[in-house]
């Protein structure tokens, strides 16, 4: 029976020799370039509150917009956010920012 090469999904970490993950595509590793580029250009950050976290995904409501969407991280976001956190989304590099911490993220929607 031959392997389905289309069941890979963006879910899935490659990990690499230090057993962390090797992507640095948003959702997974955060880069320092991705930082740095989120970090220079402060317009487009966008202040969310945080309204539901299951898994690696968090809802976010945006503030000035009202809109409501979905971003997904390759670990727990649990671990970093919870619901009725204020947090800053930049939508160009996908870094949630909640805190000190910043996460990389993917909009789900
Ligand atoms: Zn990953």
């Amino acid at each position: 029976m031959a392997r389905s090469t289309t069941s890979a999904t963006a879910h899935s970490c490659v990990i690499g020799e230090d057993m962390a993950c090797a992507h640095v595509t948003p959702g997974h590793t955060l880069d320092l370039m991705r930082r740095r580029l989120a970090a220079a250009t402060p317009s487009r950050w966008q202040d969310a509150l945080v309204t539901a976290v299951s898994g690696g995904v968090a809802e976010l409501a945006l503030l000035e917009s009202g809109r409501v969407l979905r971003v997904w991280n390759h670990e727990a976001i649990g671990s970093t956010v919870v619901a009725g956190d204020p947090v800053a989304l930049h939508g160009v590099y996908g870094v949630l920012a909640a805190g000190d911490s910043w996460v990389s993220v993917r909009e789900l929607d």
